[in-house]
């Protein structure tokens, strides 16, 4: 019999689900308005997302954006009928005949692989759907929401399924906040990574060569040589080691470490060679435990802080893969840091330190920390045993509070082999971006039996900390171009100072300053097309560039140039002297004297 439901009683916009409550009710009115106008449409599924919803559908009629305000106004229509949202429940057997009736063979499939022996269903104003719940009480309480976009997406990601047609939309309790987060995504769309990738000749995607995978052009290997530069300068400042290591080990290393059994799915299939099977590297640690265990380590090597750029290839399915966000191969750099029980909580706060110096060098000025341990009533779940847990996890917690560190505090959310440091940023528009994390773990010593000798002679097992400060070089270039919007400040950016000639008799003088330049270390280029400089300047301003030199008679004559900024203001005459020393000021702080020696 058809009830009220008694898990969508009234929530108020301030309860923890009501966004999701609201976002998904808005998908059934959206699934009833698209079968109305488009009839035969077929379901496919219709969940909540960060920030909104989607559902998937199956028709033989095109999407197009056209479409989309026809069924907002449908769904408008619906919302003001104040219909309620009603529950009801079937046995499967039923939910299956009633499916078939409908022809509905997504869901026939969906309600096949549920356990229990009775479906829920929820309707509204007459259309019924497959559901779990729960949902807002009414349709009334649907007003601020908007149609976004239409994609292509395979049945249940897998592209041996039917290719279905999604519509995306949004929902908010309040108008202004709707408002706030279309301008929002208007913003990011104009500083979507994949859009000024390709504008501004960073990287590419190629299709011959398979999905997930980056081809850096010259300007983007540019500023990512630059950056490992840095970072690598840095991570030898801090007493870390360096390794290179090969992007591809046997199966019995993966087995040993576990990979071949919790990492399976996220592996790429094996590659057999001279009767044994190879398999790509999905994360290098376990390469430093070899180097580690090379030779029997005294306590006195450690800490031992072994870092490399190491890539690794993640099976990810091609549904989720995203410009450099989402990607089947890239670099980590990565860090695993071997040290004695009492040396962790320097150990963590050197990593600590290090994470900040990334986000302050980087121009990130807001972070969302948090730290994840474990869940004490589940300790089966877990390496280790209680009493580590609950050290390390004070260490990481003292660690933070010692630095005032706001954080959360996420119990039950750390990995099974450890708890965990993770540093969020939040970009240019507000968006939050996990960055660093630093994770401790019981579980790789104990699976490799490491060992280091006392002080006392005696054989112990070192404590262990993964590390990745910039996560993946790929996906940190893909955050840095939308945070920036392109405009990289100066000391990232490929070229820093573009030269514009006013006339053809400018270009021996030119030439003159970018050789200076370029022997102080100025990244330049030179535009000497006899175009008129008002082209130039419109065209070195959508590259970017954050100073345009432009020299015409009379900076010839007085041996300087004319300096304007990326933003259009004009900056006056300088020397190609003043310049070099400009640019060098703009570049990061780096620390003079090593920070840490070991031993
Ligand atoms: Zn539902
Ligand atoms: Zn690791």
């Amino acid at each position: 019999m058809p009830q009220r439901d008694p898990q969508s009683k009234k929530i108020a916009p301030g309860d923890s689900d009501y966004l999701e409550r609201l976002r998904h009710s808005c998908a059934h009115v959206m699934a009833q308005a698209v079968q109305e106008l488009f009839p035969g449409t077929k379901l496919g599924i219709g969940p909540t997302i960060e920030n909104g919803f989607y559902y998937d559908f199956d028709t033989q009629h095109p999407f197009t954006l056209e479409d989309l305000p026809r069924i907002e106004a449908r769904m408008r229509e619906i919302a003001h009928g104040k219909h309620p949202f009603i529950r009801s429940e079937k046995n499967k057997q039923e939910a299956i005949e009633y499916y078939k009736r409908k022809e509905e063979k997504f869901k026939i499939e969906i309600i096949q692989e549920i356990p229990e022996e009775k479906v829920s269903f929820y309707q509204q104003n007459g259309f019924t759907d497959l559901c779990r719940g729960p949902h807002m009480t009414s349709t009334e309480e649907i007003r601020h929401f908007k149609l976004l976009s239409i994609s292509g997406a395979y049945w249940r990601g897998n592209e041996k399924n039917p290719m279905l047609q999604r519509i995306y939309g949004t929902a908010f309790a309040a108008e202004s906040e709707l408002k706030t987060h279309l301008e929002r995504l208007g913003e990011a769309k104009k500083r979507d990574h994949r859009k000024l990738g390709k504008e501004l000749d960073l990287f590419s995607i190629q299709e011959k060569a398979g999905p997930g995978l980056i081809f850096w052009h010259p300007k983007g290997a540019l500023i990512r040589k630059i950056i490992e530069d840095w970072l690598r300068d840095e991570t030898l400042r801090r007493g870390y080691c360096f390794a290179f290591t090969p992007h591809l080990a046997q199966r019995q290393l993966w087995e040993t470490s576990g990979h071949t059994s919790f990492y399976k799915d996220n592996m790429f299939a094996p590659i057999e060679v001279d009767a044994a099977h190879y398999l790509l590297r999905p994360m290098n640690c376990p390469f430093h435990i070899l180097i580690y265990q090379d030779t029997l380590r005294s306590y006195r090597e450690l800490p031992l802080r072994l870092a490399e750029l190491g890539t690794v290839y993640r099976y990810e399915r091609s549904g989720v893969l995203h410009g450099l966000l989402r990607v089947r191969g890239f670099t980590q750099d990565d860090a695993h840091i071997f040290c004695t029980p009492q040396q962790i909580k320097a150990e963590v706060d050197g990593c600590l330190d290090f994470a900040l110096q990334v986000f302050q060098t980087f121009g990130f000025t807001q972070s969302q920390v948090d730290l994840s341990t474990w869940d004490e009533k589940n300790p089966g779940k877990y390496s280790g045993n209680a009493q580590d847990w609950e050290r390390t996890s004070e260490i990481l917690r003292s660690v933070l509070e010692a630095r005032g560190i706001a954080f959360r505090e996420r119990r039950g959310e750390a990995a099974f082999y450890g708890p965990k440091i993770d540093l969020q940023l939040i970009d240019a528009i507000g968006r939050s971006w996990q960055l660093s994390t630093i994770q401790l773990d019981f579980n790789l010593p104990e699976k490799f039996r490491l060992e280091y000798v006392s002080e006392s002679g005696l054989r112990e097992r070192p404590w262990m900390i993964h590390r990745a400060l910039l996560g993946s070089l790929e996906r940190f270039f893909g955050i840095l171009i939308e945070h920036h919007a392109g405009a990289f400040p100066t000391w990232l950016a490929p070229v820093q100072a573009k030269l514009l000639t006013i006339t053809d008799a400018q270009i021996p003088y030119g030439k003159e300053i970018l050789k200076k330049l370029q022997e102080g270390g100025v990244r330049t280029e030179g535009d000497f097309r006899g175009e008129k400089i008002g082209l130039k300047i419109r065209e070195a301003t959508l590259q970017k560039i954050p100073y345009l030199m432009i020299v015409g008679k009379k900076e010839q004559d007085a041996k300087t140039l004319t300096l304007r900024a990326r933003k259009g203001e004009d900056l006056g005459s300088l020397t190609p002297e003043q310049l070099i020393q400009k640019i060098k000021e703009e570049l990061p702080h780096k620390g003079p004297e090593p920070i840490d020696r070991r031993g």
